[in-house]
């Protein structure tokens, strides 16, 4: 067994880097183990196009903060800049819903703003709460106080509601309900209909952002306290030793001793791979296997020749993200291929231009663009991604041509994936690469 250390720590996402470098500055003798070659886990940047990079699974920039581009059918697009004093171009289609947009988003912030401390709380233990998780809860409830009478009902009401019933509630013209709906499904596997993602949608507009250089802040940190870091290395098991852990094996067959795990890799893949199911009460274990993590979105990365003819940033060069989904029931109807174990046909879309903050992460003049596509089971019910991917599915073909010609000037294909079409596009037209659309998967 090789040089002991004080903690082992598995995987360097950022919670895994955070964990190390807090113990590191404790005076703690810390080995971070990693199993691919980049430091950050889902949060790094990564280069996926010669000169092009990107953080796959993190926005640059606050997701509900971002003003957001809507297309509508009609081949216009709307501007909702997510400013309640800003909804001149909302109320171009339908002046009604401007002024509801001015009335709710005020609303909307203060209650958001009033929950937005439980994200930083630790999750209490139900059963059996210690005292400062019980301060902790209290200290929210008095913020929800503070919102007075009106808008705690509102948030009692709001929160278990299905965010179809709550937009709808709020707005008519369908293209804007479907963009304001959409923070209560983006990244879940809830659909428009589920009941409680309107709470998704407070959460999102209640929550901040990891900033984009925490995961190098990080290690630097852990680095600078005498923490060590080994990339490229496989935790294949836990070991266990007279009823206490001993350390690690790997799955080149080398182990490391360390009297303490903290394992950073997901609950399932901790509790049911690397730990023999011999050490966990059996009740635990069937609370283990029935816990529901599976994602439901891929990430398509594109290096861009040029930006898309079509406004990227609003009227204060504020960039904005491109919602694709025109409907309710559309958001729909791609959620429940998802539950059945099917990527949708018609996804939900959500693009952006992380060069537009990032300008580092591509050559001058050129750009990124990050598509978050929903819904895409990492379990499928019929095969897996990779035997899919050799298929020529009809559904993949939509998804592609859908996310291309919405992103063309008035609705129009500019360009397409499919050689006939690309040889039409403008010469401005951006130049797609799909090497992460097969890699960028977790
Ligand atoms: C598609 C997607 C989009 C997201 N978008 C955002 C966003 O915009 N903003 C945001 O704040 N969060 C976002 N998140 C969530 C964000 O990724 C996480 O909050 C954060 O990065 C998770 O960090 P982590 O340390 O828990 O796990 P991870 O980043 O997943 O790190 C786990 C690490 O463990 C390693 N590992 C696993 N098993 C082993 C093993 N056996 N041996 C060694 N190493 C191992 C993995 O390689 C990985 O590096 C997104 C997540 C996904 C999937």
């Amino acid at each position: 067994m090789s040089g002991s250390r004080d903690a082992i720590i598995v995987g360097s996402g950022l919670n895994g880097l955070a964990c190390a470098a807090a113990l590191a500055q404790a005076g703690r003798k810390v080995l971070v183990l990693e199993r691919r070659h980049v430091l950050g886990g889902r949060a790094a940047v990564e280069e996926f196009h010669p000169g092009f990079r990107c953080a796959p699974a993190l926005d640059v920039h606050a997701y509900a903060e971002q003003p957001v581009l809507v297309p509508v059918p009609d081949g216009r697009w709307m501007m909702v800049h997510g400013e309640s004093d800003r909804a001149a171009d909302i109320a171009t289609f339908l002046p009604k819903d401007g002024a509801r947009y001015r009335e709710v988003m005020p609303v909307l912030r203060r209650i958001a703003g009033a929950i937005a401390p439980v994200l930083a709380l630790t999750p209490p233990d139900i059963d059996h709460p210690a005292a400062g998780e019980l301060w902790g809860l209290l200290k929210v409830g008095r913020g929800i106080k503070k919102l007075g009478q009106k808008d705690m009902y509102r948030l009692l009401r709001w929160g278990p509601m299905a965010v179809a019933d709550l937009v709808a509630e709020w707005f008519e013209f369908e293209p804007l309900r479907a963009a304001m709906a959409a923070p209560g499904i983006h990244a879940t596997a809830l659909g428009p209909w589920s009941a409680g993602s309107a709470l998704t949608l407070l959460l999102h507009h209640a929550g901040g952002k990891a900033p984009t250089g925490t995961a190098d802040a990080l290690v630097e940190s852990l680095k600078k306290a005498g923490g060590e870091v080994r990339t490229g290395v496989e935790v294949a098991s836990v070991l266990v030793k007279d009823g206490r852990v001993s350390g690690v094996a790997l799955t080149s067959g080398e182990e490391i001793s360390a009297p303490v795990v903290v394992s950073a890799a997901d609950p399932k893949r901790t509790l049911l791979r690397l730990l023999a199911p011999a050490y966990l009460a059996p009740d635990f274990l069937r609370k283990v296997r029935n816990f529901r993590c599976n994602g439901t979105v891929a990430k398509l990365l594109l290096a861009l020749d040029a930006l898309p003819d079509i406004p990227t940033c609003d009227s204060r060069g504020r960039p904005a993200r491109i919602h694709i989904g025109p409907e309710i029931d559309y958001l729909e109807r791609a959620f429940d291929a998802s539950k059945y174990g099917e990527f949708s046909a018609q996804p939900y879309l959500d693009v952006s231009f992380p060069s537009l903050h990032e300008p580092s992460w591509a050559p001058q003049g050129k750009h990124v663009m990050s598509v978050h596509v929903q819904y895409a089971p990492y379990r499928l019910r019929n095969g897996d991604w990779n035997s899919r991917r050799e298929e020529p599915p009809s559904e993949r073909g939509v998804l592609i041509r859908y996310l291309l010609e919405t992103c063309g000037n008035g609705g129009n294909a500019a360009w397409s994936a499919a050689p006939a079409e690309r040889r039409n596009r403008r010469r401005r037209a951006p130049r797609p690469s799909w090497t992460s659309a097969r890699g960028s998967r977790p």
